[in-house]
């Protein structure tokens, strides 16, 4: 019935394909969220043992999934900014 489970608190992890700004979660409804990814430094140290302490971790602003870099790629060629 009403099943809000703690599932909410623990946002969706994602790798952030190289130039992507923009959430590709779809909802239930298979919408594409499409929010737009924020860099994001509230990650803890797991992502920081893993992906470095500088890591650019982004969340999408909308449905709070968090995108890592994708493995392998200089994120030095992903600051371009808008
Ligand atoms: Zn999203």
């Amino acid at each position: 019935m009403s099943e809000t489970s703690a599932s909410a608190t623990t946002p969706k992890v994602k790798t952030r394909l190289p130039f992507q700004r923009s959430c590709n979660e779809k909802n239930e409804k298979g919408k594409l969220c499409a929010g737009h990814l924020k860099r994001w430094y509230g990650y803890g140290e797991e992502i920081k043992r893993l992906h470095g302490e500088n890591a650019e971790v982004y969340r999408c602003e909308h449905c709070h999934t968090i995108y890592l870099p994708a493995p392998g790629f200089n994120s030095r060629t992903g600051t371009l900014q808008f």
